[in-house]
C-alpha cells in the first residue's frame, strides 16, 4: 500500500459537510468500497438524528446494495446502539452514518466489523485504496443486495445493557437521574434504560434534532450548565449528558459539579476491576496520572495508547482487557462490547453508586485521587510541526515518551503532553500536575516554546 496514499478517514470514521466539501455521490462511492471491503453478508446500517442522516443513510444503502452486500436498516439509533447489534445479531458488519460531536453541518460514515467494533486502522486504508482505484465490485441485476428494515436494534441494546448490570441493587436506591440527551440519538435508548433500572428520569433536550437547539451536539462543562442547575433544582442523585450519537458520557454529581471524562473513567474503572478482580485497563497518553493510582489498588496492568477510540478499541481486545476509557468520556466495558458507549457506561455508574452506597461526589473523593488539569492549543505554520516538536523536546527535562506526540514528566507527578492535530494546522498542549498552578506553567511554558518554532 503506497504510503502517500491521500486519507479519508480520520480519527473515528470519515468525516464531511455534505453538499459543501462532498456530494452525495461520495457517499455512494465510498460505501461500495465498503460493501466490496466486506466481500459478503448482510450490512446493519444506521444513522444519527443529523438533518442530513436520511439522505446519506439512503445513499449508503445504494453504495452497498450496488456492490452487492445485502442492508438491513436500523433508522435512528445511538452509534453504540448499531455497533452492539451488529455483534449480537450476526452482521457481516456495520455503517453508521454519524458525525459524533462534530457541528450541525458535519456527517460521516463509521464502520464496525462482525465484532461491532470499529474495523483496524490497516482496513480503513483497504477501504480507501478501494476507492481510490475505483476498485468496487459493481453488482448486476442478479446480485445486486436486497434491503430490508430491521426495527430491533435499540430493543438487543436495551435488554445487552441491563444483561450486565444487577438492576435490583440500582432499584432499590430509587435514584434520581436528571438526563441530558443534547438532541442526540441516546433519546431514543438511554432515558429508558434507565427508567428500567427503577430510577426516576427527567430528560433535558430529549428531541431528536440535526439543529442541536438545546446546547449543542458536545458536552463540555461549559454546554451543561442547565444539567447542573436541573440537578441541583430537583434534588437528583446524579446527572449525565451524551454527545451527538451517544457513544459518550459525562456525568454531573449531585452538587451540580460536572465531571470530566478522567474522573469518571477512573470511577467507573475501579468499580469494574473490582467487579473482575483486577485485569488490564487501556486509556490514552492524554488522560490522568489517576489511572495508574487506580488500577495498582487492584493489581491491574495500564496500557496507554495514542489519542483515539479505535486504538484503545483494539488494543482492549488484543490485550484481553476488560476496560477503556478516554478523557472525553468515552467508556468502554469489554464483557458488554469494546466500543464506547454512553447507555452502558451509565447504567454501570449507577450500579456503582448503588454497591458504594454513597453520593457520587463522596465516592469520587474516596476512590480518584485529585489532580489538575490544564490545556491550550497552538497555530502551527505550514510545514512546522517537525520543527515545533524538535523544540519541544529540547526543553523537555525527564522522562520522556513518544507514544503519540511528545510526553515529559517533569517530576513524579507533573507531566505535559505535546500533540500535532491529525485535522488542523496546530498543536495540542495538556499538562496534568498536584496543584493548579503547576498544571498552568507548565502549559504556559511549553506553550511559549512550541510558538516561538512555529513560523
Ligand atoms: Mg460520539
Amino acid at each position: 500500500m503506497a504510503a502517500s496514499q491521500p486519507r479519508l478517514f480520520g480519527t473515528n470514521g470519515v468525516r464531511f459537510v455534505p453538499g459543501v466539501s462532498h456530494d452525495l455521490d461520495f457517499a455512494i462511492s465510498l460505501a461500495e468500497a465498503i460493501g466490496t471491503y466486506f466481500g459478503t453478508g448482510e450490512v446493519l446500517l444506521g444513522r444519527d438524528g443529523r438533518l442530513s442522516g436520511p439522505a446519506l443513510a439512503n445513499a449508503a444503502a445504494s453504495g452497498l446494495l450496488s456492490s452487492g452486500r445485502d442492508v438491513a436498516e436500523a433508522g435512528l439509533v445511538p452509534t453504540p446502539a448499531l455497533q452492539y447489534a451488529v455483534k449480537a445479531l450476526g452482521y457481516r458488519g456495520g455503517v453508521m452514518v454519524t458525525a459524533s460531536h462534530n457541528p450541525p453541518q458535519y456527517n460521516g460514515l463509521k464502520v464496525s466489523g462482525p465484532d461491532g467494533v470499529e474495523v483496524p486502522r490497516l482496513d480503513e486504508q483497504r477501504i480507501e485504496k478501494i476507492y481510490f482505484e475505483k476498485s468496487q465490485t459493481k453488482a448486476d441485476w442478479k446480485t445486486i443486495g436486497v434491503a430490508r428494515q430491521e426495527a430491533s436494534v435499540v430493543r438487543t441494546y436495551q435488554k445487552g445493557v441491563l444483561s450486565r448490570v444487577d438492576a435490583k441493587a440500582i432499584a432499590a436506591r430509587k435514584f434520581t437521574v436528571v438526563m441530558d440527551l443534547g438532541n442526540g440519538a441516546q433519546s431514543v435508548a438511554a432515558p429508558y434504560i434507565v427508567e428500567s433500572l427503577g430510577c426516576k428520569v427527567i430528560t433535558l433536550n430529549s428531541t431528536v434534532d440535526g439543529n442541536f437547539p438545546g446546547r449543542g451536539p458536545e458536552p463540555t462543562p461549559d454546554t451543561l450548565k442547565d444539567l447542573s442547575a436541573a440537578v441541583k433544582a430537583v434534588g437528583a442523585d446524579l446527572g449525565v449528558a451524551y454527545d451527538g450519537d451517544g457513544d459518550r458520557s459525562i456525568f454531573c454529581d449531585e452538587d451540580g459539579r460536572i465531571l470530566w471524562g478522567d474522573q469518571s473513567g477512573c470511577l467507573v474503572a475501579d468499580f469494574v476491576l473490582d467487579r473482575h478482580q483486577g485485569g488490564t485497563l487501556v486509556t490514552s497518553v492524554a488522560s490522568s496520572q489517576a489511572v495508574e493510582a487506580v488500577a495498582k489498588k487492584h493489581g491491574a496492568k495500564v496500557l496507554r495508547t495514542k489519542v483515539g477510540a479505535v486504538e484503545i478499541a483494539r488494543t482492549i481486545i488484543e490485550r484481553n482487557a476488560v476496560f477503556g476509557f478516554e478523557e472525553n468520556g468515552g467508556c468502554l466495558y469489554q464483557p458488554h462490547i469494546a466500543v464506547r458507549d454512553g447507555g452502558m457506561t451509565t447504567a454501570l455508574m449507577l450500579e456503582c453508586l448503588a454497591r458504594k452506597g454513597m453520593s457520587l461526589s463522596k465516592v469520587l473523593s474516596f476512590v480518584v485521587p485529585k489532580y489538575f488539569q490544564a490545556k491550550t492549543k497552538v497555530e502551527v505554520g505550514p510545514k512546522r510541526v517537525d520543527a515545533v516538536m524538535r523544540a519541544v523536546e529540547k526543553q523537555a527535562e525527564g522522562e520522556v515518551e513518544k507514544v503519540d506526540g511528545l510526553k515529559a514528566w517533569t517530576d513524579a507527578h507533573s507531566w505535559v503532553l505535546v500533540r500535532p492535530s491529525g485535522t488542523e494546522p496546530i498543536v495540542r498542549i495538556f499538562a496534568e500536575s498536584d496543584s493548579q498552578e503547576g498544571a498552568d506553567q507548565l502549559v504556559k511554558r511549553f506553550a511559549k516554546v512550541a510558538k516561538s518554532a512555529s513560523v
